[in-house]
């Protein structure tokens, strides 16, 4: 038991420890929606790292973790995802890609549709 909280202690130390260079990333805001209280940093699911890493990671808010974590929100104040999703930073566009997916809007859906992915990108997504 204790054996495997202390992995999980060392993994969340491990994610904790990227705030450093993501707050500089991000410059103090949320990098989906820009919002700048109550920021952390956060792992995308499905890492190909063995380890966390900056490059799949994202400094978020609140909101936006619980966005990640499938709470609902009212479609029209997810505006700000049609900007995310062309982010150059990778984790910011992987999870914005998945995040648009799921919201019930047509502006959604358009924006899902006419977006140009890399086939890198695209693979992850
Ligand atoms: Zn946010």
């Amino acid at each position: 038991m204790a054996k495997g909280r202390d992995k999980h202690k060392a993994k969340k130390d491990a994610v904790n420890a990227l705030g450093r260079g993501l707050n500089r990333r991000a410059k103090s805001h949320c990098e989906l929606c820009a919002e700048s209280t109550s920021l952390k940093v956060v792992e995308v699911e499905g890492s190909p790292f063995e380890e966390p890493d900056e490059q799949w990671a994202l400094m978020i808010c609140d909101r936006c973790e619980g966005l990640m974590n499938g709470k609902d929100e009212p479609a029209n104040t997810l505006r700000f995802l049609e900007t995310a999703v062309w982010s150059e930073v990778q984790p910011v566009q992987v999870q914005a890609v998945r995040l648009i997916k799921l919201v019930d809007a047509s502006w959604a859906q358009d924006c899902a549709e006419s977006l140009y992915l890399d086939p890198e990108i695209e693979a992850l997504v």
